[in-house]
């Protein structure tokens, strides 16, 4: 057939939605993209025709594009992953995965109408922060609390707040970037703050602030160094002695602690990060954290401080602005919950969990896993376990190797890095690390019931 019979043979949109294939997908889909999806699979047909790539015009080969052209299409943008990588607070992945309790009362709250911002005792108006507030303050020894957003935005309002066309003093081994976009000078500049840098990127001393501090200062900041680490011949003050400072000349004194550690997890085998409660018994005026890192929490910046600090922060126009919406607040109050009850925390919370999980519940779950893919796919892999290290993330503990067993394979046929790519692209995905030429498969950030999940997936990869 020549080129224009073919073009004049080719459907009609109106004929193909009578199909029955298409019909059921129209139903579950709906016309908008149903149709965008039909027109794309005609055009697509109509210029192989031209290129002479089709020389036979089939229906059903149209509709079998279009139907996967829907299917794309419908196929949600945010959506699960499997986390086979090993590090736990993953924040490409959605950092912290939520308590069971958290997610339910995400879920009631969203569902329905709540007490948000509304006091049932007085029937008035009330207000969205008294929900976190005690448990904030109760759990770190500070006067008063709120939270907002993100730390990010606790670190703007902050700095807003207090130092709004004043100095803030910061060390120059404190001007840190984390996740590309944040970076100390820039949120500095739009919080309307005058920076002034003191000491050197490895040392910077007590006199090193005290000389700084003019009339105008309005803040002293300290930045915890969160996601990296200065090693050698280095130097900081102490968060004692700047409040001291601070006091000594009417300065207010803001750390920003990046990770939201509430408990000394030292004694659970972590390394000792410094704790929001430790920055409050040091006396500054102000801490803030990130909701959703080693706390285990939702995305939200905590913040605690003294009962005039926060009330001003409350009072600010940019905080309305920062906001935490109500699914948000839902998980927060609850995850803090976990925090008054030390056992069902490590049990609960997942960040937690899987940051404490032992090194041989770890090999006996990469045994099994292994012990089942052999089982499954027979010859298809080379499979072994291997000592390798998970990483807490999300700029937490940056230098810390924590030990683990990881399921370590190699396709017989293919490469890893096509395995690797197979797997993050399938439903669900399964998102794993390569390592000299093989895939592994670290157990520490993978629910036990995604096990078997991630078994099926291997099988469909040799057996699609
Ligand atoms: C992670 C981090 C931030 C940003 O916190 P988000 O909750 O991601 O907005 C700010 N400061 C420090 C030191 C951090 O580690």
């Amino acid at each position: 057939m020549d080129i224009n019979s073919l073009l004049r043979s080719l459907p009609k949109v109106d004929d193909l939605l009578k199909r029955e294939d298409l019909a059921a997908l129209d139903h579950a889909h709906g016309r908008t993209l149903t149709l965008e999806a039909l027109r794309e699979a005609l055009d697509a047909t109509r210029a192989q025709i031209r290129t002479g790539e089709v020389a036979e015009v089939s229906a059903g080969a149209v509709a079998a594009d279009a139907a996967a052209r829907l299917a794309a299409k419908a196929r949600r943008s945010l959506r699960r992953v499997i986390n086979a990588t090993g590090i736990v607070v993953h924040t490409n992945l959605g950092r912290s995965p939520l308590a069971e309790s958290a997610v339910e009362a995400v879920a009631e709250v969203a569902r329905g109408y709540s007490t948000l911002e509304y006091d049932v005792g007085s029937g008035e108006r009330g207000s969205r922060h008294v929900h976190v507030e005690e448990l904030i303050c109760r759990l770190t020894g500070a006067e008063a609390a709120m939270a907002v957003n993100n730390n990010a935005s606790a670190v703007l309002l902050g700095l807003a707040g207090l130092a709004r066309r004043k100095e803030a003093i910061v060390s120059r081994g404190q001007l840190v970037e984390i996740g590309g976009s944040f970076r100390i000078p820039d949120i500095m500049r739009e919080s309307g703050a005058k920076m002034v840098e003191v000491g050197t990127t490895n040392k910077t001393h007590l006199r090193d602030y005290e000389n700084a501090i003019t009339p105008r200062t309005g803040l002293i900041l300290k930045v915890h160094s969160s996601n990296y680490r200065v090693v050698g011949f280095t130097e900081e003050v102490a968060l004692e002695e700047l409040v001291a400072l601070g006091a000594k000349h009417g300065v207010p004194v803001f750390e920003d602690q990046g990770s939201g550690v509430l408990i000394d997890l030292a004694k659970y085998g972590l390394p000792g990060e410094p704790t929001i409660g430790a920055a409050i018994a040091a006396g500054v005026d102000l801490v803030s954290a990130s909701g959703d890192k080693l706390l285990g929490g939702p995305q939200a910046g905590i913040m605690a401080g003294t009962r005039e600090v926060i009330a001003k922060l409350k009072k600010h126009p940019l905080a309305r602005a920062v906001r935490l919406d109500k699914m948000t607040l839902a998980a927060l109050e609850v995850t803090l919950r976990l925090y008054l009850d030390e056992t069902r925390l490590f049990a609960e919370v997942p960040t937690l969990r899987m940051l404490t999980t032992g090194p041989d519940e770890l090999a006996r779950r990469a045994e099994g896993i292994a012990a089942a893919i052999r089982d499954a796919c027979g010859d298809a892999y080379d499979v072994t376990t291997a000592p390798d290290v998970s990483r807490a993330g999300g700029g937490a503990l940056p230098m810390e190797d924590i030990p683990t067993t990881v399921v370590s394979l190699a396709p017989r046929q293919g490469s890893a890095t096509a395995l690797e790519e197979w797997l993050r692209t399938a439903e669900p995905a399964v998102i794993a690390r390569i390592k000299d030429g093989r895939l592994l498969l670290d157990p520490r950030t993978l629910r036990p019931d995604e096990e078997p999940e991630v078994v099926a997936a291997l099988v469909r990869a040799v057996r699609p």
